[in-house]
């Protein structure tokens, strides 16, 4: 027991790292590089960032290139103090947490949904994806507008490594040349084989449901559909209960659950 607890306390620990690129992606968004001892991680897991004397906030790991990846909108009390971090300044790092993408259950075609920010929780699967030069995988991305569109560089490096883009706006000015209209209006048209496809999906809740109704109407199996969740996070570990969504700790069991164990709850409105 004793042995249990202090393990538990271990994780509630950060370790220290230091800023050590930043890029500035859109206006609120943005790409911090930090230096510390390597985190090994599955895509799809999270950390825990404390900025000190502010908070902590979840985020999901976006990479590990020779330092850790993360892709953070400024929104709230720590996000944007996190924004102003400087190169060299220290922040506290805890993790992984959380679960994975079932990337082993992608042999056919696979379509990746994400709408805003939930683009960095996907950005570790769709590099793996890239490096295997996959043909059959295709990305529907959705921004608000074309200034909210980020990892542009990577979009265009997984296009030419064979990955299907698809980017759509909400709303546009007449020099924007490519789709405007919601995320879930490309689902139907980009399945070829609904039946055996795998797919992996992370945005608002909204957009969460209605790209979950396009896929059912298509036939993909609700085993095949998975959802990175996101809820206000504070242990990480499973102990203080803020994560709880139905009978899960989304801390724990998620963040990526299937919709076979989702779907009774999805269905609960402001659950
Ligand atoms: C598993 C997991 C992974 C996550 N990964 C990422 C990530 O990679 N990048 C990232 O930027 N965020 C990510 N988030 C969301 C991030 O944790 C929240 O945005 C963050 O907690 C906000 O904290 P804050 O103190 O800055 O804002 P708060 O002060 O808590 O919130 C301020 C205001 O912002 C609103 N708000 C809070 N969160 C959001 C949101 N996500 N979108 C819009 N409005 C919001 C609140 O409703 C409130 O009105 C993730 C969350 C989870 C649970």
């Amino acid at each position: 027991m004793i042995k249990k607890i202090a393990e538990e306390v271990k994780l509630l620990i950060p370790s220290i790292y230091q800023v050590k690129e930043i890029s500035h992606e859109t206006a609120d968004v943005f790409t911090l590089k930090l230096a510390g001892k390597p985190i090994p991680f599955l895509p799809g897991q999270f950390n825990m960032l404390y900025h000190f004397g502010i908070g902590e906030v979840a985020i999901s790991i976006a990479g590990w290139q020779k330092d850790l990846v993360h892709t953070i909108r400024a929104v709230g009390s720590v996000t944007n103090q996190l924004q102003k971090l400087q190169i060299g300044d220290e922040i506290g790092v805890r993790g992984p947490f959380g679960t994975a993408w079932p990337l082993s259950d992608a042999g056919g075609e696979v379509l990746v949904i994400a709408g805003g920010i939930g683009l960095a929780t996907l950005k570790p699967a769709l590099m793996q994806f890239a490096s295997a030069k996959r043909r059959d995988v295709t990305l529907l991305f959705g921004a608000k507008h074309p200034d909210a569109i980020f990892y542009k560089k990577d979009l265009e490096n997984w296009k030419n490594r064979g990955i299907k883009v698809e980017v759509t706006v909400d709303h546009a000015d007449i020099s924007w040349r490519g789709e405007v209209g919601v995320v879930t209006s490309l689902i139907k048209k980009n399945l070829k084989d609904p039946k055996n496809a795998l797919v992996l999906i992370c945005g608002p809740e909204v957009m969460i449901k209605f790209a979950v109704q396009e896929l059912l109407e298509a036939s993909v199996e609700e085993k095949n559909i998975h959802i990175s969740l996101e809820r206000n996070m504070q242990c990480a570990v499973g102990s203080c209960g803020h994560c709880q969504f139905g009978p899960y700790f989304l801390c724990k069991d998620g963040p990526v659950l299937s919709y076979q164990k989702l779907k009774h709850w999805l269905m609960i409105k402001e659950l």
